[in-house]
């Protein structure tokens, strides 16, 4: 038994270093979570590609396709993504709350791509200061892994990242993918990190 709690990153969980000390998360994590911001902002970001994916015309420096209605590809998913009330105001959202700590700085508004990226720029502007402050960061991390994931996913042309079916020490079943940062239990609770999860024992395929 331990007497002293071990200070763990909240999402990988990783245990701290002493240079770490007062963080919510590690190093590590934080530097995925900035990638993945970065990666979903900019003119040539997954949000700029996912959005010409669509509709190439979209962002007013493409030529209007004419006669192409079926914007929306199979599933509907990336312009549920791409509207107003997909990644942008995920993102938004995530400022706003980060404002009540003093940590964003509310956008002006515009166009979607532009509030993608003051939203992001303010988010990574931030991040450092947000990781000792901050203590809903594995939410946040989460959710930002999952909307490049999707990005990326439909981008590449992917229908949904691969998932794998594991069992539960309650024999409860999840699918989680192979990037997953973790899960909780449905059956029991348990709270599993991504190394702890990807351990697990598959579940059978027919339960799958
Ligand atoms: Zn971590
Ligand atoms: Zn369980």
């Amino acid at each position: 038994m331990f007497d002293a709690p071990v200070a763990r990153c909240i999402i990988c969980p990783r245990q701290l270093l002493d240079h770490e000390t007062g963080r919510y998360l590690c190093t590590l994590c934080e530097q995925r979570i900035d990638r993945d911001l970065a990666a979903l902002a900019g003119p040539a970001g997954l949000y700029a590609r996912l959005c010409l994916r669509i509709q190439p015309g979209c962002r007013g420096d493409g030529p209007a396709v004419s006669g192409t209605p079926g914007r929306e590809l199979p599933g509907g998913e990336p312009l549920n993504l791409t509207a107003n009330g997909g990644i942008v105001s995920d993102l938004e959202t995530w400022v706003r709350d980060w404002a009540t700590y003093g940590l964003a700085t509310i956008g002006t508004g515009g166009r979607l791509q532009h509030r993608i990226d003051q939203a992001v720029a303010t988010l990574r502007l931030n991040l450092p200061r947000a990781v000792y402050r901050h203590p809903a960061l594995d939410d946040f991390g989460k959710e930002i892994t999952q909307a490049r994931a999707r990005a990326e996913a439909i981008i590449n042309g992917e229908q949904e990242p691969r998932r794998i079916a594991v069992q539960c020490g309650c024999g409860a079943v999840s699918k989680v993918t192979l990037d997953t940062d973790g899960f909780t239990c449905r059956g029991c609770r348990t709270e599993y990190g991504h190394t702890e999860a990807l351990s697990l024992p598959m579940a059978a395929r027919a339960a799958a």
